[in-house]
């Protein structure tokens, strides 16, 4: 298989672009790699610059539920065209879209649509603050809300310490604020909130990890967690820019029937366009302006052409038998790796909820970030590499969820189950 067009593209971008990439992750350095330049994509495939096809787990991290470029999306994008690209004025999607929002996630009352995950994360938090008057966030180790700067935070030496920046051009004041709990313990929240008492104004939690493989939440944590932001009149913030629409219709807090005072949704939402939203309960969110203090606001948010692309995204995942499908192709996925992985005598970890999934080489069960990070990395490498150079894209990191869509056929989950087996041989 060749990688010589892609491999000119990337030394090109180089000069232009930082790293040759506009998000860090597209650069393969995790994987010792250069990536392969992507022309096309449709279904379940992407096609790169050297003209090989790949079936496809990525799925644009998370967006593509329907596949990649579904005939539908294209017609509702092109009529929507039509009439103008954008307008800086309400229009009407920006109604149905919100409408089907709280029909899915009933939690929500209220809904603003804002142009990326990390924007809803971002004014979520501020809304909160603004509601609460107080200042503390607690976040956990291993989550990911996108790049705002006090969320771009590692754990300190402590879990009840405040966190240090992970980033240069972060400066320490902009952290200090934000604490890090661990994901699956309860009692490290617990102590975070009984030290900072009266000053901790959200917990942000994405309720299935997603940003470390994905790691579900133990039966009583989303449930304790409720329970004391309720005591503690902390609002309790879901980040579903990952889960909304992706593991049920009505995301994670369907699954777990978990209802958080706010939530973040991001990827599914826009159907392959910038979308973000944030929203929940009306007495929070009419704090925002023009309603209320809390100031936010975007040209491009609630574009014509995202909301139209979302809302028939939404429309088509609203319907019968859909995520059925996809946890059944689920399901096949990851008893067929189990079985591999268990006649190979590999230690393996599989985590999945409906089309989520992740595998870790580790001979334990992965719970939270400390589980992920002790995984075998040079075997995820090593399987990396196996599956590009079979026709297959997984995300090229350990650290990433893969994503079954609607397009994916049963033939494409057995062959790849078949790759998997094969690479296990080899590596
Ligand atoms: N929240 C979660 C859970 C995410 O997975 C991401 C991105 O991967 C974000 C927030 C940030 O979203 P965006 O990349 O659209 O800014």
């Amino acid at each position: 298989m060749s990688h010589e067009t892609s491999k000119k593209l990337f030394d090109e971008a180089s000069k232009h672009i930082p790293g040759g990439v506009n998000s860090p992750v597209r650069a393969y350095k995790s994987v010792n790699s250069t990536p392969p330049f992507i022309v096309r994509a449709k279904g379940a495939h992407v096609y790169d610059a050297d003209g090989n096809s790949y079936l496809d787990y990525v799925g644009t991290w998370g967006p593509a539920i329907l596949g990649h470029a579904p005939s539908e999306i294209l017609n509702v994008l092109n009529q929507t065209m039509k009439n103008g690209l954008s307008f800086g004025a309400p229009t009407p999607k920006e109604i149905e879209l919100a409408k089907l929002v709280k029909q899915a996630l009933p939690s929500i009352d209220l809904v603003r649509f804002v142009s990326s995950g990390t924007e809803a994360t971002m004014s979520a938090i501020r809304v909160a603050r603004g509601y609460t008057g107080r200042s503390k966030v607690i976040k956990f180790d291993g989550c990911y809300h996108g790049h705002a700067d006090y969320l771009l935070v590692k754990a300190g030496s402590g879990a009840i310490t405040c966190g240090v920046p992970d980033s240069q051009g972060v400066p320490e004041s902009f952290t200090e604020h934000t604490l890090i709990a661990k994901f699956n313990d309860l009692e490290s929240v617990k102590e975070i909130i009984e030290t900072h008492v009266d000053d901790v104004a959200c917990v942000i939690v994405e309720p299935i990890i997603g940003n470390m493989g994905c790691i579900p939440p133990q039966p009583s944590f989303l449930r304790g967690l409720r329970k004391l932001c309720t005591k503690h009149k902390v609002v309790l913030i879901f980040d579903e820019v990952m889960t909304g629409f992706r593991v049920a219709f009505g995301g994670a807090q369907s699954v777990y029937d978990i209802k958080p005072d706010m939530t973040c949704l991001g990827k599914i939402i826009g159907g392959g366009l910038p979308v973000g939203a944030y929203g929940g309960k009306k007495e929070i969110m009419e704090t925002v302006a023009p309603l209320g203090p809390v100031y936010q606001a975007g040209t491009l948010s609630g574009n014509p052409l995202a909301m139209a692309v979302g809302l028939k995204t939404l429309e088509l995942l609203n319907q019968k038998g859909v995520y059925q499908d996809l946890e059944q192709k689920g399901k096949l996925l990851e008893k067929g790796l189990i079985d591999a992985a268990k006649k190979a005598k590999t230690p393996l970890c599989l985590n999945r909820v409906g089309s989520m999934f992740s595998f870790y080489f580790a001979d334990h069960k992965v719970t939270d970030a400390d589980g992920a990070r002790a995984a075998d990395k040079k075997k995820f490498i090593k399987l990396f590499h196996f599956f590009l150079e079979n026709n297959i894209n997984i995300a090229p990191s350990p650290f990433e969820a893969g994503f079954i869509s609607l397009a994916h056929t049963m033939d494409d989950i057995e062959r790849t189950v078949h790759v998997f087996a094969g690479a296990l041989k080899k590596i």
